[in-house]
């Protein structure tokens, strides 16, 4: 049988937003050392923008925007929407592609006129031994993401794109801390932008440059530390890591294998409600002994 408290807490939950899918994760929340979450959708509002584009000499800005738009068409990615989103706002024609594939973490690449095109963040390119652009240094160090195309063997340009921080984000940092639980952040996003939105936040441990299929091994990392986990995050990317930890959270606008793979559902996509969540857990097992 349920216990009446905990069913009544439950409920309360409910109302505010907090779907608890799973009983133990309520009743192990009362225990967790750490709070880990997923930049991209949780902490930052996931709508990505393009705020710059630059082109390589000899090749046209607006055809780089249309080949990256091409290839993007096709992938569900927030990035890849910015990106065709700019191209459409400026009225360009989207060339047809063939043989889309994406690599998760990586980036996406299709054939465009016969000729294979690569969209994709620092692994990409470093992976295909090309240099990035001397722009996106300073772009990438002032937070934005920061994705170069490449047409053929040769770096054709890149785009820069930035998403807010949502604003109840430093909050629920400084709620958490305040309580003595760590605030750690992970990202597939490189370094520099990490830090940018961290700094932002008050958040001081960040895992960065992390691959998809990577995230849950961070999350035992944190666990080897002797820590309870609990894993906030949005995307299909965030399923693994969700089930590692020893609660997982899913932001409700997220993808269903996400909300799938969490104990519990945050309906409200609001970070701080995982302090809710935690006191809530306080009170009802505090009550029950
Ligand atoms: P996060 O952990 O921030 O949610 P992802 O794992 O979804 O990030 O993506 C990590 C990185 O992989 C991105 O910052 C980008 O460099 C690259 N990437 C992923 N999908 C795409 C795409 N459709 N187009 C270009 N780059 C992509
Ligand atoms: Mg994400």
């Amino acid at each position: 049988a349920i216990p009446l408290v905990v069913s009544i807490a439950t409920e309360r939950a409910a109302r505010g937003g907090v779907l608890i899918t799973d009983r133990l994760a309520l009743e192990t929340m009362r225990t967790v050392g750490a709070v880990l979450f997923d930049k991209t959708g949780t902490l930052t509002k996931g709508e990505p923008a393009v705020t710059d584009a630059a082109s390589a000499p000899g090749f046209d800005l607006d055809g780089v925007i249309a080949i990256a738009a091409a290839v993007e068409r096709d992938s569900e990615h927030p990035l890849a929407r910015a990106i065709v989103a700019h191209a459409e706002a400026k009225a360009l024609e989207i060339p047809a592609v063939t043989d889309f594939a994406a690599a998760p973490g990586l980036g996406v690449t299709a054939i465009v006129a016969g000729v294979p095109v690569h969209v994709g963040g620092p692994s990409l390119l470093a992976g295909r031994g090309a240099d990035p652009l001397p722009q996106s240094v300073a772009w990438a160090d002032a937070g934005a993401t920061v994705l170069h195309v490449i047409v053929g063997h040769e770096v054709a340009g890149a785009i820069a794109l930035a998403d807010e921080v949502r604003p109840e984000s430093k909050q629920a940092v400084e709620a958490l801390h305040a309580i003595g639980v760590q605030v750690v952040m992970i990202t597939g996003d490189a370094e520099p932008v990490a830090r940018t939105v961290a700094a932002q936040l008050g958040i001081d441990r960040v895992f960065a440059g992390v691959r998809p299929e990577d995230k849950a091994a961070k999350v035992q990392e944190l666990q080897a530390e002797g820590l309870s986990v609990a894993m906030v995050g949005d995307g299909v990317n965030d399923a693994p890591a969700l089930a590692q930890a020893d609660v997982g959270i899913a932001i409700g606008a997220g993808t269903d294998v996400a909300i799938a793979s969490a104990g519990v559902i945050l309906a409200s996509s609001d970070p701080r409600s995982v302090l809710s969540v935690i006191e809530l857990s306080r009170a009802s097992y505090r009550k029950m002994k």
